[in-house]
């Protein structure tokens, strides 16, 4: 306790955030033998956003089978405590330094926790309606589709008679079918890319299945109403998504429901002097997935929006091994190359490379719908390609991966073309 009466602890790795990316973080420092692995977590219960996704589709790749989320959620919590993670939950962490002290305010008492090494898995927020600048009215009957979810799923509420969806990206395409099972008549799905921007088999599952119409390159210009929302109007957009006069038409609807993207939660990575890059609104890491920030790690969906949560699981454990390598001081090689985004790529992580690093697998996105497709790794002065796949399909959705086989030597480029 210091004299002013704030307790102060002191751990080896703690980890902010106990969703899937958190909760295996931890679990990816115990296994690799630290034993002293807290976990903080701001809500009541471990599992974050799961614990609101109770439809299945979890799991495949992690368990080998198809479970809820909050059945996910509980796997992996139970796991951890097994394995002797320590968690306070209830507690929200406040501020983190760059020298790994946080500022943690609890139901018990404020207090400040000395970190060997943290890991950043804060999980992301939804864009909003002023985000995005949709003119009208602000009558009730306007939600984002996350926080839908949240009060159908855990408060059993109805929150409407006929839906209007913006956007269609996964949770928005979730929801239309979770409303639609809730007796709600979804009225469409607009989308201003001439894509969806969720993943296909949510198109599938979700829309198709349900009867759900998809308008592409679509979007609500108008929402109408005063105490409660009355309509909204859609149009088409042209190829620089702006609105094509004379396409306009009115949609009757009392809800509508803002599915336009999620934003990594790194209020507290900036406060720590993370630097972020603008392509993915995460941190800037290597490929240990430290950030710029000495002992300070970060994964899942504040690093960068993950499709799957298995995904953001598997990037967890390594974020758990690899800060567990930092506490040990078996850290090498400060220097680092370069990897920057080429032709069709809309970002790469991670976004430096120690130099000597071998095995390094990058994570990347394409900025649009491609066939037959060549991904190369090239070095970017030389132009000499370290790798190469081809693929028959590539969505923008959809998270892929390539594994660089030889050592990173110099700064590399990454390009897909069809
Ligand atoms: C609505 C929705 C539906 C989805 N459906 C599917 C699906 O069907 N299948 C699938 O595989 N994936 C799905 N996903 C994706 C998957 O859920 C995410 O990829 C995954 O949950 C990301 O995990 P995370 O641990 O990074 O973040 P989160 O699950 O968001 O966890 C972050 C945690 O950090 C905590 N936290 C944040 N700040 C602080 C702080 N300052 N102090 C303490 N704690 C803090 C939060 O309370 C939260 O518990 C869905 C995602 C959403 C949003």
């Amino acid at each position: 306790m210091t004299e002013t009466g704030t307790v102060v602890e002191r751990h080896d790795i703690v980890v902010i955030g106990g969703g899937p990316a958190g909760l295996a973080a931890a679990l990816g420092a115990r296994r690799a033998g630290i034993d002293d692995v807290l976990l903080i977590e701001r809500d009541r219960v471990l599992g974050g956003i799961l614990n609101q996704c109770i439809h299945d589709g979890f799991g495949l790749f992690l368990y080998k089978e198809t479970i809820s989320g909050p059945e996910y959620a509980e796997r992996l919590a139970e796991d951890a405590a097994r394995e002797g993670v320590i968690f306070h939950t209830g507690a929200m962490v406040l501020d983190l330094s760059p020298d790994r002290v946080l500022r943690v305010n609890a139901a018990d008492g404020y207090r400040l926790v000395r970190a060997g090494a943290v890991i950043l898995a804060m999980g992301c927020r939804e864009r909003t309606r002023d985000m995005i600048g949709i003119p009208g009215t602000r009558p009730a009957g306007i939600f984002t589709a996350g926080s839908a979810q949240n009060m159908v799923n855990l408060h059993n509420l109805k929150i409407g008679r006929e839906a209007v969806i913006l956007g269609s990206g996964d949770v928005g395409l979730i929801m239309a079918r979770r409303l639609t099972f809730e007796g709600i008549k979804v009225r469409g799905v607009f989308e201003i890319l001439p894509w969806p921007s969720g993943l296909e088999r949510n198109v599938r599952q979700c829309l198709q299945d349900f009867g759900i119409p998809l308008e592409l390159s679509s979007t609500v210009v108008d929402i109408r109403g005063r105490d409660r929302v009355s309509s909204v109007i859609v149009a088409r957009v042209d190829g620089s998504s702006r609105p094509i006069p004379g396409s306009e038409r009115e949609i009757a609807c009392d809800t509508l429901l803002f599915s336009v993207g999620l934003i990594p939660e790194n209020e507290l990575s900036k406060r720590a002097g993370v630097v972020l890059s603008p392509l993915t609104g995460g941190a800037v890491v290597d490929e240990t997935l430290m950030t710029g920030v000495p002992g300070v790690f970060s994964c899942g969906n504040v690093l960068h929006i993950h499709d799957v949560a298995d995904w953001a699981s598997f990037e967890g454990f390594e974020a758990g091994r690899r800060a567990a390598e930092f506490v040990r001081g078996r850290r090498s090689g400060a220097e680092t190359v370069e990897v920057r985004v080429g032709e069709n790529i809309r970002y790469v992580l991670p976004q430096i490379v120690r130099r000597g690093a071998s095995g390094v697998t990058l994570n990347f996105r394409v900025r649009r719908p491609m066939r037959s497709v060549a991904v190369e790794v090239r070095e970017a002065a030389s132009d000499r390609i370290l790798t190469r796949v081809k693929l028959y399909r590539l969505i923008p959705s959809e998270m892929r991966q390539i594994r660089i086989p030889t050592s990173v030597e110099d700064a590399l480029e990454i390009v897909a073309h069809e």
